[in-house]
């Protein structure tokens, strides 16, 4: 890339922060600047590099999506992160989401059914000097036990309904956001805190469109 084109970007990611980011109400200092300071050009395919900060979803290998800007930071705001926090991400596609929760916790274990997206991904976190990210090949509708509990946990696809599996593995205290729908086409956006060993509070955030969770306890 040329010097002129990564002061482009630059500018892009400005424009990304300001109007689709808090222009949309994303507050959260922490969502903020981990957004501007991960490269999202980096995590797309270099021909479609330039178009790495528009507002809208990209297409990255196995058929999937990197996730429009927006939902990154509006789902990454939602789990009410803390520094300390352990986080389990379903999905890890790109890597971007992934790359974004590590900029603001100390670790992020990821979850990928498709090995060549794992894998690329690994290559990514590598290049990038991000060390705190660990990143598993398998079915995620089964979350990931060895690391459980989690305080926060976040679906990046589609899921029918919320897997049993995750709620099990989630923290008292702990946020899932997952979106859920009876379609693989929308979903609903949902948050469910876990307030006490047995008791869930489940609350829908807005209307989504993600790709579908595939497995044992999704499609
Ligand atoms: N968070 C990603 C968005 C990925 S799109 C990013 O920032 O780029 C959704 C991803 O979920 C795809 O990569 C898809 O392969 C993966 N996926 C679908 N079902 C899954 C499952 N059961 N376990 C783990 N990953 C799954």
């Amino acid at each position: 890339m040329t010097a002129q084109g990564l002061e482009m970007l630059d500018y892009l990611r400005e424009v990304m922060i300001r109007e689709h980011l808090q222009g949309r109400g994303i507050r959260d200092t922490a969502v903020l600047a981990a957004m501007r300071e991960v490269p999202r050009e980096e995590f797309v395919d270099e021909r479609v590099a330039a178009k790495a900060y528009g507002d809208h979803p990209l297409p990255i290998a196995g058929g999937q999506t990197i996730s429009q800007p927006y939902i990154v930071a509006y789902m990454t705001e939602a789990l009410e992160l803390k520094h300390n926090d352990r986080v389990l991400e379903i999905g890890t596609g790109s890597g971007y989401a992934a790359a974004v929760l590590s900029r603001i916790v100390t670790t992020v274990y990821s979850v990928e059914r498709l090995d060549v997206l794992a894998q690329s991904a690994r290559q990514r976190f590598e290049r990038l000097g991000y060390t705190n990210i660990v990143i598993h090949e398998g079915d995620g509708t089964l979350g990931w036990p060895d690391h459980a509990p989690y305080d926060a946990i976040v679906v990046t696809a589609g899921a029918p309904r919320v897997p049993p599996p995750l709620l099990e593995q989630l923290a008292t205290g702990g946020r899932l956001v997952i979106p859920v729908g009876s379609s693989c086409e929308v979903q609903s956006l949902i948050r469910v805190r876990r307030v006490a060993e047995h008791d869930y509070r489940r609350e829908e955030l807005c209307g989504v469109r993600f790709v579908p969770l595939i497995g044992a306890a999704g499609w």
